[in-house]
């Protein structure tokens, strides 16, 4: 399935890739819990999942997220 990643700073595309479904459990769970990816996942048909991060420029500028 498609995986798209957007910044979730400045909303500009950062990234698509594909993944096995059957890879995506694993994938899920490799770094964060199931309450956080509920919080943070969307899914539509044109993108596949949607997944927020930070593109590299909004990271040089205000830096990693921060960690709850
Ligand atoms: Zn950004």
């Amino acid at each position: 399935m498609k995986v798209s990643y957007y910044c979730d700073n400045c909303r500009s595309f950062i990234n698509q890739t594909e993944i096995e479904e059957v890879n995506l459990h694993s994938f899920m769970n490799g770094s964060l819990t199931q309450e956080k990816w509920k919080d943070i996942i969307n899914y539509n048909d044109q993108d596949g999942l949607l997944l927020y991060s930070l593109c590299v420029s909004c990271v040089n500028k205000i830096g990693a997220p921060p960690e709850e």
